[in-house]
């Protein structure tokens, strides 16, 4: 009886693939025709969030590297200034924007956003879109996202364009924050990002740009959304803590010990007109608001002067307040990480730096009142 053939062993062996699931790194044809950077403008009761304007400043450059244009989408309301926020957006470097007007689209809610949002993309095929890293642009990106089945990185922190690839290389902390790596969606289009307010630069307006308005339609009725808006209720305690968009700000670490002793981080804060910060583990310790973290998992800000007190500077910290203009330390440790990355340093005990600090901004601010009356 002769033996059945044996299947030879490397015929039957699978193709060789790259490690990892699904890993496509060529960009098919048909998406090869998406050109032109894309920005979400968020707006809210007649006010545009400033971080679309730091992203648009960003789609300025990265069109300006693909030789492409820059684009805004606003969605809203049939009585929402959407051409007065198109106009702001061509001062800080668009030069389109597609405009959509519906009823259902007057208040966020995310089923007619998404659909807003990726029917433009559908049609109109860009490369590449941004939206801000807050609490509606993530909501709106993972849906959009996932509608698209299209890449998503968030909350990054860098936006290029790889020479090689000409992908956009979206660059973000990783590992908690120890290392960062950089993104790219190679086969899928449009490459999405977020960014957190205040991680961009604000643009230069010119006022004397302009550009072109595409007005677009929805196809979408009341009754085909689950959520329904009924009310508007402000939060008591939002637009009381704006540390992204602070001039000044008095953070405190767990150097202050206790509660008690951050007192002395909110005196200096109000003789100098500005905000409190705080560090993750004095949030954690309910010494202050969660709104107050600074950080990689708190706030990012940008103020002229930043002034930190029995702060160790760790790299999760320091990623959130390095782009402020002047960082002024106050530690009893010489050799702690805060003193690698401040302008300014104090090697003491806050709590006796701090009263004396306010006490010399206080004298010096009422001298100078009086020398201006
Ligand atoms: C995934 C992840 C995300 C994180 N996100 C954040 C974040 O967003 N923001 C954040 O802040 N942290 C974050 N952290 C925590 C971060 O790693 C640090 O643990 C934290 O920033 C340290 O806080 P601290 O400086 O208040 O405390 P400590 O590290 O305990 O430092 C206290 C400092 O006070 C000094 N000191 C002590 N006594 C005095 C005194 N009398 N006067 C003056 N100085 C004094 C000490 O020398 C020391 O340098 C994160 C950590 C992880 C793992």
């Amino acid at each position: 009886m002769s033996e059945a053939p044996k299947p030879n062993a490397a015929a039957a062996a699978p193709a060789k693939r790259p490690a990892g699931r699904g890993r496509n790194t060529e960009l098919p044809e048909h998406l090869k025709a998406y050109k032109g950077v894309w920005v979400f403008v968020e707006h809210d009761r007649g006010h545009v969030h400033s971080v679309s304007w730091e992203l648009v400043g960003e789609a300025r450059k990265l069109a300006d590297t693909l030789g492409s244009t820059v684009s805004v989408v606003v969605l809203g309301g049939m009585d929402e200034a959407l051409e007065k926020f198109a106009a702001e957006a061509f001062t800080y470097g668009a030069d389109k924007a597609y405009i959509v007007h519906d009823p259902v689209l007057k208040g966020y809610r995310n089923e007619p956003f998404t659909k807003g949002l990726t029917d433009l993309v559908n049609k109109y095929q860009p490369e590449i879109l941004l939206l801000g890293a807050t609490s509606m642009g993530r909501d709106l990106a993972g849906s959009v996202a996932t509608t698209l089945l299209t890449g998503l990185t968030a909350d990054c922190t860098e936006l290029r364009i790889d020479p090689v690839s000409k992908a956009l290389a979206a660059t973000r902390p990783t590992f908690g924050g120890s290392l960062y790596c950089t993104i790219m969606t190679l086969a899928y289009r449009p490459q999405m990002a977020t960014v957190r307010p205040r991680v961009m630069l604000m643009p230069p307006a010119d006022a004397s740009r302009t550009g072109e308005i595409v007005q677009d339609t929805l196809g979408m009725v009341e009754t085909e959304i689950v959520t329904k808006l009924l009310d508007f209720i402000a939060d008591a305690n939002s637009n009381k803590i704006n540390l992204p968009y602070a001039d000044v700000i008095v953070s405190g670490g767990k150097g202050l010990k206790n509660p008690e002793n951050f007192k002395l981080v909110f005196e200096l804060a109000r003789v100098l007109g500005g905000e409190v910060g705080a560090t993750r583990p004095c949030v954690q310790a309910g010494w202050v608001e969660a709104d107050r973290q600074v950080g990689q998992t708190g706030k990012t800000v940008r103020p002229k002067l930043y002034i930190a007190a029995g702060i160790s500077g760790a790299v999760q910290h320091r990623v959130g307040c390095e782009g402020a203009d002047v960082i002024v330390a106050i530690n009893t440790d010489a050799n702690a990480p805060i003193f690698d990355f401040a302008h300014y340093g104090i090697v003491g005990n806050a709590m006796q730096v701090l009263p004396a600090l306010t006490q010399a901004f206080a004298a010096h601010l009422a001298l100078r009142s009086r020398q201006v009356a």
